[in-house]
């Protein structure tokens, strides 16, 4: 039988309740470690040897960059003793930055697929054990080596740079809107639709005490670009700009924008959720001609949560603006040009 490793890091799908001292109930919190998920899920013995490691025990908001550096690091240790895929735990309110951060960050082509549940263990219907155990059926499946990261939930398959949580409260919160979804599982067989190519770009050299803060910021109506202004001042190593459509801000943010890009990386992302940025359509000013040709990086098929992880790891592989640019084209010849030029 296939060996996996089954990290569990908190998040809902681990979490109970306990009554307090007067005996009332409180809400529920992450309790339960990984080898309690396990138990929980008879049907894992038929699929897998499994080994397990309660690696943090928080809500996925308290999770950092850092964190995952070290999951890496610890994954990577695993696969050398000859496990043959890893399913990680977690909070989903994260798992969209999570699972990119180990895309670009655990080298080799064995499967690191990343789980959780919506409706906590004490609730009826809840998802954990039905995603824990469709998670493990990814994580011995040959079809996707090398691949990339990978996000179960609802028995859907997704790619870990397209998907996004879309929902507070549903199962299916799940979705890669750009792409869809990679695949689906049916009888525990997962099924993929289509090829993925491998990420041109893995940071595997990271140091978790050198992680540079960077910046998200959404585009408005009526953007007055003050906080464009501040993000240099307060020492950001980096912006990503979620910016209208295809890549498009007000014309008079463009000179703050342009000043911060002058100085530190400035990523640009579209604030739609799905698609990919504009390079070549609109002429006005603010518009995506007139921001690229004024240096901004192109966030391309990543959304801004996305482009943002990928923007802090380059930086704190030592990249500068030139080398993050090429790091964000690296990971956008992921998706395979079908044009014919
Ligand atoms: N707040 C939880 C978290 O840790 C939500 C969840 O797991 O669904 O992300």
């Amino acid at each position: 039988m296939p060996r996996v490793a089954v990290f569990s890091l908190g998040g809902t799908i681990a979490s109970t309740s306990t009554p307090d001292e007067r005996g009332a109930a409180g809400g529920v919190t992450p309790r339960l470690g990984a080898g309690q998920l396990v138990e929980a899920v008879p049907q894992l013995r038929d699929v897998a040897e499994l080994e397990t490691v309660s690696f943090r025990q928080i809500p996925s908001g308290d999770l950092t960059l850092r964190d995952l550096v070290d999951l890496a690091a610890e994954i990577t240790r695993r696969f050398d003793r000859g496990v043959s895929g890893v399913v990680v735990t977690q909070g989903t309110d994260t798992i969209e930055e999570t699972s990119f951060a180990l895309d670009l960050l655990v080298r080799g082509p064995r499967p690191v697929v990343v789980t959780g549940a919506m409706r906590n263990p004490t609730l009826p219907g809840s998802d954990g054990p039905a995603n824990l155990l469709a998670a493990v059926q990814v994580a011995v499946a040959p079809a996707h080596a090398g691949s990339g990261a990978i996000v179960v939930m609802n028995d859907e398959i997704h790619a870990a740079r397209f998907v996004r949580k879309t929902h507070t409260s549903s199962p299916a919160a799940f979705r890669s809107s750009t792409a869809g979804p990679w695949g689906w599982i049916v009888e525990g067989r997962p099924r993929f639709a289509f090829r993925l190519p491998a990420l041109g770009t893995r940071f595997s050299s990271v140091c978790s005490d050198r992680i540079p803060a960077v910046a998200l910021l959404t585009s408005t109506l009526g953007d007055d670009a003050r906080l464009i202004a501040q993000v240099g001042k307060l020492g950001y190593g980096g912006l990503v700009l979620e910016a209208f459509g295809g890549g498009h801000v007000p014309a008079h943010v463009v000179p703050a924008l342009q000043d911060l890009g002058e100085r530190v990386p400035v990523v640009l992302a579209s604030r739609t959720g799905g698609g990919e940025t504009l390079q070549k359509t609109y002429g006005s000013p603010g518009a995506e001609r007139d921001l690229l040709g004024r240096g901004l990086i192109a966030a391309g098929f990543l959304d801004g949560l996305k482009a943002r992880i990928l923007l802090s790891l380059a930086l704190a592989a030592g990249a500068d603006i030139p080398a993050v640019r090429e790091a964000f084209r690296q990971v956008n010849m992921s998706a395979v040009d079908g044009s014919c030029t």
